[in-house]
């Protein structure tokens, strides 16, 4: 992360040569000199800055117990919405506009321009030849490309802001949330590999399991999440790679205990992967419980505004610049106008959430209230079956509220079409509120008896808050219910 308190943070001394990379505070508002710099920096500027993320556990050596003090408290003090008084870290809305910036930009520019170029120049052979040599002995290169399947710079800027955000080492940006899962298993899993999945989980990934995996010759285990014994015994030992899940989940927002997710793949040498979309890096940090890999659908809460596809992975140096290989090899770059849309985003992304999280708290309430609802699934809610989980390892619950309308297909059908502020349509995340049956969208294809077999109920409506005023949002709720 690049971003302390009242501080400009050199992160390279001039005088060593190499361009200066001075991270950004909000006390200060000038582009400070380096020189200058180098000199009040006392004794050196070329004193490392404390890092902002803890080194991550090398491949296959974790050590998921509990987060580390020091660790913990910087997590926790970050991810808290509204002030970090009496932390040295910055707060949400801080570390969402400035995390990650090294304010390095051409002409000045306050945003990071979009660096529209499929490829790049030399300025004659020597240089291509020094730009081969660098990159043969593993020297850092980064900042200069050669095409742009392999990197970008408005890319690598949003990389290093959700690295920061997840308080990761390190981030890599895809062209959507399922090429990062996609490449992440495709780049990891060797045939005749095994994986173990939690229900619940995207149906895209469970597909992407199931049937394209299969095919490769690796088999996948799905789990009833919330049971670690099925969990565990699901393990094949030196066969089973991966436990990947997803918390919260979609659309009934189950929350796997991370902790003893860790612990569990801990015990057998397993990798675990959580698709953290729902959680948002501001509210759950995963890799402080000892996870390994964090992936986002980032057309979701990051992007926010419904415009945008991208997909992240983050984790370990060395595992994301694993992935960074393989998506140059698989092709699935995030476009450079689209990475700039994503940082435009990712700037309010503490504002967004904590609106989302405080409105989707009052709708979850006031709908449990509701005469015409049967039942609501929101982990903020002390009746979730994930509530004792989701306290101790969210900060807010996030802005899906998914219930059950008294009746059946038809009764839920005309209260979606009864409410006036949401547009009926699938995703999440956005400042628009968006409102779905999941039996009519991503089920369509079932009868009711197979929805049901995969626990999808006729009469649920997914309610995906946008950040729209709360008292709006349930007035319209109860006119529609009245409908
Ligand atoms: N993961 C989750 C939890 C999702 O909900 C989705 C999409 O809805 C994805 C992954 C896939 O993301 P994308 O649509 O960006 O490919």
């Amino acid at each position: 992360m690049g971003v302390r308190r009242g501080r400009v943070i050199p992160r390279r001394c001039p005088n060593e040569g190499g361009a200066l990379e001075h991270v950004n505070v909000p006390a200060v508002r000038r582009i400070v000199d380096p020189e200058e710099l180098c000199q009040r920096h006392q004794p050196c500027a070329c004193d490392p800055p404390r890092p902002e993320t803890e080194p991550a556990s090398e491949p296959m050596s974790k050590t998921p117990s509990d987060p580390q003090p020091a660790q913990a408290a910087r997590a926790a003090g970050a991810a808290e919405t509204g002030s970090t008084t009496g932390s040295p870290l910055p707060g949400p809305n801080t570390l969402s506009v400035h995390g990650g910036d090294t304010r390095a930009r051409a002409h000045q520019a306050i945003p990071m321009p979009i660096i529209q170029t499929a490829t790049y120049a030399f300025a004659d052979t020597a240089d291509l030849v020094n730009f081969m040599q660098q990159r043969s002995i593993g020297a850092n290169v980064e900042g200069r490309e050669d095409y742009g399947r392999y990197g970008n710079p408005t890319v690598q800027s949003v990389e290093r802001k959700v690295a920061a955000l997840e308080h990761a080492d390190d981030a890599v940006l895809f062209s959507s949330g399922m090429a990062a899962i996609t490449t992440l298993l495709l780049a990891s899993l060797p045939s005749g590999a095994h994986v173990v999945m939690t229900d619940d989980c995207y149906r895209r990934t469970r597909q992407f399991c199931l049937v394209f995996l299969k095919r490769l010759g690796i088999e996948t285990t799905v789990v009833p999440m919330g049971d670690y014994a099925a969990l565990e015994a699901a393990i094949q030992p030196r066969k089973t790679r991966f436990i990947i899940s997803e918390s919260p989940t979609n659309p009934y927002l189950r929350c796997v205990d991370l902790k003893v997710l860790a612990e569990i793949a801990s015990r057998h040498r397993v990798q675990t992967i959580i698709d953290s979309t729902f959680g948002t890096p501001l509210n759950q940090r995963p890799l402080k419980y000892g996870i390994d890999y964090v992936t986002h659908s980032a057309t979701k809460y990051m992007g926010g505004h419904h415009d945008l596809l991208a997909g992240v992975v983050v984790g370990s140096k060395s595992r994301v610049a694993a992935l960074r290989d393989a998506r140059g090899v698989l092709g699935g770059i995030v476009d450079p106008q689209n990475a700039y849309l994503l940082e435009r985003g990712l700037k309010t992304l503490g504002l967004r959430i904590r609106q989302q999280n405080e409105t989707a708290l009052a709708v979850a309430r006031h709908l449990e209230k509701h005469p015409r609802i049967e039942r609501v699934w929101y982990p903020g809610l002390p009746s979730h079956p994930d509530h004792e989980v989701a306290r101790r390892q969210m900060s807010g619950f996030g802005g899906v509220v998914s219930f059950e309308v008294r009746g059946a297909l038809d009764e839920a059908s005309r209260f979606i079409d009864a409410m006036e502020i949401p547009y009926i349509a699938p995703s999440l995340g956005g400042v628009d509120s968006l409102i779905e049956q999941p039996a009519l969208m991503s089920y369509f294809e079932k009868t009711t008896e197979e929805r049901l077999e995969l626990g999808i109920k006729d009469n649920l409506v997914r309610f995906a808050i946008g950040i729209e005023d709360a008292a709006d949002i349930i007035a319209d709720l109860d006119q529609a219910l009245a409908a």
